[in-house]
């Protein structure tokens, strides 16, 4: 019966698309350009004592789903402060960012709705649009007279248009205002995914939706991870106080999945504490995204310019791309590797990730490995 799969493994392995559970040592001196811990929180006594004592109080799982035995006082402090933190009227905390996403674009659309999507969303939201059985437009890459031609000739629908607000692959960022603008020129609503402006992109790391002036917008909903930047796990949805109550009553990955674990929501909770009293670490994740962007694109690379944390550099075929990231890690430099069918445009990439507690010697060395093997690779697109 499962013949099929190995026909299709072949496959793979032979256009070198297989992919690969690689374990992390729990300690290295592997210099780690491939994570999204962007403010070097994960590993932050005050997180990781936060989440072993909550662990130790309140147990290792939740239990239950949030609303039989799955709540916690901390979830419920979590979703206060999230909500303060990012300026939004409420917020409701899910196990991960792809549940949140799910959940919310599900709960908010459906049948006879309209979604209006960026064609470089991530998967998750990508997931949320097909299970919501909404009629999805697809209208480029911020591309605010397609949006807007999209809302105009939908008719009669609801509509919702969707977008990341910093892009996974590309570390662009979405024109969150105009795009905002635009809705409620044609009465639609907005969904931000979040997850990589939180703790890194405006004031304080409060995200971009906080920096486009959109966080109390009544027609804006947000969605966030909390295992990026806050180093922790899980997810959240913040907007509209009778948005988050509906979600409450309707989202399915609210309703159905087990709470998150009290050790996350501890984390998360002792990681917004940190960015509360540290607010200069967004800037710093921001100096060395920019700083690694600059200096490579300098060595003859063709680099995306970094709105957040992720620095994307283009590589000439998949292939090249895996032999570069392999040649990094080789030399001690851990770098992610996106190919198709995981990049939106089909163009092979190093995905760099900057972090706040990377020293002038890391950068240095990153710069100076990823040029080597990159030399040899192939991806120079221009002599020094
Ligand atoms: N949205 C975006 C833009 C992401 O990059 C990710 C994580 N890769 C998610 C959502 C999913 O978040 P989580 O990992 O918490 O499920």
């Amino acid at each position: 019966m499962f013949d099929w799969i190995d026909t299709r493994a072949e496959a793979r392995a032979k256009a070198g698309l297989a992919r690969r559970v690689r374990p992390r040592p729990a300690t290295s001196t592997d210099l780690d350009l491939a994570g999204n811990d962007y403010l070097g929180l994960a590993r932050d006594k005050r997180v990781t004592g936060a989440a072993a004592a909550a662990s130790l109080r309140w147990g290792a799982g939740s239990t239950g789903s949030r609303l039989v035995t799955g709540s916690t006082e901390l979830h419920t402090e979590l979703e206060y402060e999230l909500a303060n933190f990012c300026g939004a009227q409420s917020a409701l905390v899910f196990s991960s960012g792809y549940a949140a996403n799910l959940g919310a674009l599900t709960a908010l659309t459906g049948p006879g709705t309209a979604i209006v999507a960026d064609q470089h969303i991530h998967a998750s939201l990508i997931d949320g649009c097909r299970l919501s059985k909404a009629d999805v437009v697809v209208a480029g890459h911020c591309d605010l007279p397609k949006v807007a031609h999209a809302l105009s000739t939908r008719g009669k629908r609801r509509a919702l248009v969707v977008t990341d607000s910093v892009f996974s692959v590309d570390g662009d960022l979405a024109p969150l205002a105009e795009l905002a603008a635009t809705c409620r020129e044609h009465d639609a609503a907005l969904v931000v995914d979040d997850a990589h402006g939180l703790g890194v992109v405006g004031e304080g790391g409060r995200g971009a939706v906080h920096a486009a002036g959109l966080a109390k917008s009544p027609d804006v909903v947000t969605t966030v991870t909390l295992s990026k930047a806050l180093g922790a796990q899980g997810g959240a949805v913040l907007g509209p106080s009778r948005v988050i109550r509906h979600l409450v009553d309707t989202a399915r990955t609210f309703i159905f999945d087990t709470g998150l674990a009290p050790s996350s929501a501890a984390a998360a909770l002792a990681a917004l504490k940190v960015l509360r009293e540290e607010p200069e670490r967004p800037a710093r994740a921001l100096e060395v995204a920019a700083e690694l962007a600059n200096r490579l694109r300098e060595n003859g690379f063709r680099v995306s310019t970094p709105a957040a944390a992720v620095v994307s550099v283009l590589a000439p075929s998949p292939e090249a791309a895996f032999g570069w990231a392999e040649a990094c890690r080789a030399q001690g430099v851990v770098v992610g590797c996106f190919r198709p069918p995981s990049v939106p445009d089909q163009i092979s990439r190093l995905r760099l990730t900057a972090r706040a507690d990377l020293t002038e010697a890391d950068v240095e060395r990153a710069v100076r490995v990823i040029t080597e093997t990159g030399a040899s690779a192939g991806a120079v697109s221009r002599p020094r």
